[in-house]
């Protein structure tokens, strides 16, 4: 055993016969002792609740430590999965609000109020209201926008031609100092008393949710790391995955190269067809779809059994015979277990 003048007991004998055994972390691609591996969850615990069972050990103690504070930790305390974790008493409410920095909730289509920017209040009960912003209405078209205050002050003059513009106070909030500066810009603006809007937002509401890079990134983790489990590490190591890596880990590249798509596409067969949803579950599938030249490795991540974020690992000519693949994680009853994949979305067009 050597003591170091200021660290800890290292046990060399140990620490050499580790390092015979070196791993490849699938993040920073360094080849680093066995010791510096820890268990890296693919559903982040913040969303389980539980120290559950699914997880890999590709992921050095460094650069889960380093996305854990670049992004998971805000994630998992600001985007609609934080707010599920409160409906579905994974975590108590606490002060402050849940929503609205990192991704943008909006009422859905058949509202009375569509594209309406929201927050949720984390209490008292649970409530959504409407952020404070700005609604401009075009006054031929009846085009109606809703734009936070930051999104609004970088508007050009083009953007707010022919348009009505309101600022929309939400209950128990003050909207004095957003009037004064929407004056400022717009002279012609004419602040009437008694625009605070009183909006029922529906407990089910259809809500159409916009993401931030670091969102993204949270998702497209949980992308990485299930494929690492269920094609291997070396298969998540090669290069054709070397795009999303540097995203998920450095942030660096376009979010819409890699979430190409959000929405509320039912993964379950008993949920094909009706609005009814299994609840409890967090899912996450792994397919091969073919586009012209090519396949693309598509994951469908879907915690909570809600929002449905479709990321893109890689393009190739040739993919591999391992293509499809789905697991559920029923927090409530702390289960991980295989899904039986549609038949209809395997790949049928897997090059000969
Ligand atoms: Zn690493």
């Amino acid at each position: 055993m050597v003591k170091h003048p200021k660290g800890p007991e290292i046990d060399l004998a140990e620490f050499f016969a580790d390092s015979q055994n070196l791993r490849c972390c699938v993040y920073c691609r360094l080849f680093q002792p066995r010791s510096m591996f820890n268990r890296d969850h693919i559903f982040q615990q913040q969303i389980c609740g539980w120290d559950h069972e699914f997880h890999v050990d590709c992921v050095c103690t460094h650069c889960n430590g380093a996305m854990n504070e670049a992004f998971e930790n805000e994630i998992a305390n600001d985007s609609i999965e934080a707010y599920l974790r409160y409906t579905n008493r994974i975590k108590t409410p606490a002060s402050g609000k849940v929503l609205g920095r990192r991704v943008r909730l909006r009422m859905g289509k058949d509202t009375p109020y569509p594209g309406m920017l929201l927050e949720a209040l984390p209490k008292p009960g649970l409530a959504m209201r409407p952020m404070l912003q700005v609604e401009t209405r075009h006054r031929d078209t009846g085009d109606v926008c809703y734009y936070t205050e930051g999104d609004f002050f970088k508007l050009g003059d083009d953007d707010l031609k022919s348009r009505e513009i309101h600022v929309i106070e939400p209950e128990g909030k003050s909207a004095t100092r957003l009037r004064a500066r929407v004056m400022e810009r717009i002279p012609s603006y004419q602040p009437s008393k008694g625009q605070a809007v009183t909006v029922r937002v529906p407990k089910d509401i259809a809500m159409l949710v916009t993401i931030d890079p670091a969102a993204a990134r949270f998702y497209c983790k949980i992308a990485v790391n299930y494929a690492a489990k269920i094609m291997g590490r070396d298969f998540v190591l090669a290069a054709g995955l070397n795009r999303i890596r540097d995203f998920v880990r450095y942030g660096n590249g376009q979010l819409t190269d890699f979430v190409v798509r959000i929405d509320q596409e039912p993964l379950l067969l008993e949920e094909k067809g009706t609005p009814r949803r299994a609840r409890g579950l967090h899912l996450v599938t792994l397919q091969w779809d073919g586009v012209p030249g090519g396949y693309w490795l598509h994951a469908k991540v879907k915690p909570f059994n809600e929002t449905c974020y479709h990321v893109q690992l890689c393009k190739t000519a040739q993919p591999t015979a391992i293509a499809l693949s789905g697991h559920g994680v029923n927090w409530k009853e702390q289960l991980v277990f295989p899904l039986e994949m549609l038949p209809s979305s395997a790949p049928t067009n897997l090059a000969p």
